[in-house]
């Protein structure tokens, strides 16, 4: 059982004045309260929310009375996921404060703090007593109703100053139960695409990860760079040219759209994903030592990440297990005769030691895992025959043959859903080397 969750934002409608105020008050006191104890966390080191409420409820309690209680708490919340962002920049080298800024507050309340009041309103708990406020659902809240996902108890409130209203975040839940795979689909990641072995055919997604995660990188040191001269290192323009190039990134970004196809194409045939089992190895430093020789293989490493991150939350989503399985050798390893692959001055194509076969190194990886995944464990060890389906081996070519992917560029994968791919699907260019 995995539970997966979606955010829906939900407006009031415009409040009367004197709710209102209310509001105005009990943000004042929420931000006041975080200011607080972000600056006491971030001073103290203290990032567990357990430890801060400990050493923090009694003065809180004394100083806001007429607040109710589950306040503290949930300010307590607020305030160690914001200590533990901040720690984090700052480790990256992109916080520019000691302490982190509070800007932007919405309230956070928990089961003691909100109640539904019928579907169209909700009762919020605030130092006035209990206030009613009338919501006016969009589409996408009935859509997730209907569909039978449950609220959580959690649920956050932003006050809109201009428009006086109130910005309701509601946290909608579901239990998605995972199937029993009936078959595998590996996948193995680099630089510059991602391969997918399924049905014993193997797809190379073209993505140029290499272009856009260094561009990106160096687009962003840039800007930095600039501003800082025009306008000195703390400014405020800055922090909005980077924001919304971040933003942009954002929206391009490849990796959900590969993932959904990934995660749908399995969920489809009702596969299990093969995943590589990454390091640890954190990627925090990865800014700081710019110099480093490890840059581009720490920047890459974190890129899989995230693709493998978007992977796991999409086939949470849609119930499709996720398997890990060690790298160790699988791209340096014949999958037919298990030898060594030998890759002459860095090609991705080499030939196989014992039969003489050439081996992309990509699918060559992704056949690995197929095998590692059907033996059940990281052993190397040549797989018993029996174990292997026949329609799933790799074929036994010639000298000659090459075991090559169906390439797929990106301007064709980026309009699917799910793979479409047949191997007579015209739109794709197979097998060239
Ligand atoms: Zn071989």
């Amino acid at each position: 059982m995995a539970r997966v969750t979606r955010t829906v934002i939900v407006r009031s409608t415009k409040l009367p004045r004197k709710v209102f105020r209310v509001f105005v008050e009990l943000e004042g006191m929420y931000r006041n309260m975080i200011e607080q104890l972000t600056m006491y966390a971030v001073r103290n080191n203290i990032k567990s929310f357990t430890k801060l409420k400990a050493l923090k409820y009694r003065e809180l309690r004394k100083l806001y009375p007429q607040l109710p209680s589950h306040y503290v708490y949930t300010a307590c919340q607020d305030a160690s996921a914001r200590t533990k962002s901040f720690t984090r920049l700052k480790k990256l080298g992109l916080a520019e404060r000691e302490y982190p800024e509070i800007r932007k507050v919405s309230i956070w309340l928990d089961d003691h703090l909100w109640k539904l009041n019928g579907l169209t309103s909700i009762r919020i708990a605030t130092h006035k007593g209990w206030v009613t406020v009338e919501s006016d659902p969009h589409r996408q809240y009935w859509r997730y109703v209907n569909r039978g996902w449950k609220l959580a108890s959690e649920a956050k409130i932003k006050l809109d100053k201009r428009n006086k209203q109130l910005i309701i975040y509601l946290t909608f839940v579901r239990e998605v139960e995972e199937y029993k795979p009936r078959g595998f689909l590996s996948v193995d990641a680099n630089e510059n695409n991602i391969t997918i072995l399924l049905d014993g055919i193997a797809y190379l997604f073209e993505t140029n990860t290499e272009k856009l995660v260094l561009g990106y990188y160096y687009r962003r040191k840039r800007i930095q760079e600039r501003y800082d001269k025009l306008y000195g290192v703390k400014s405020r323009i800055k922090r909005k040219v980077i924001r919304k190039f971040k933003e942009r990134k954002k929206k391009n970004d490849i990796k959900w759209k590969i993932a959904n196809i990934i995660v749908r194409t399995a969920y489809e045939r009702r596969y299990a994903i093969v995943l590589e089992k990454l390091g640890k190895k954190p990627a925090n430093s990865m800014i700081k030592r710019i110099r480093d020789k490890q840059l581009r293989h720490r920047i890459f490493q974190a890129s899989f990440r995230g693709i493998q991150r978007a992977i796991e939350e999409k086939a949470r989503e849609y119930g499709v297990p996720v398997i890990y399985k060690p790298p160790k050798g699988t791209s340096t390893m014949c999958p037919i005769h298990n030898v060594p692959i030998i890759y002459n001055d860095g090609s991705r194509i080499g030939r196989c030691s014992k039969g003489g076969e050439l081996w992309h190194r990509d699918v060559a990886a992704c056949w690995n895992l197929l095998f590692k995944a059907l033996r059940g464990d990281g052993s190397h060890a040549p797989s018993p025959a029996g174990h292997i389906p026949v329609d799933v081996s790799p074929m036994p070519l010639g000298t000659n043959a090459t075991h090559d992917p169906t390439r797929v560029p990106r301007a064709v994968w980026a309009r699917w859903k799910s793979l479409e791919a047949t191997p007579n699907n015209p739109k794709i260019t197979g097998m060239t080397l």
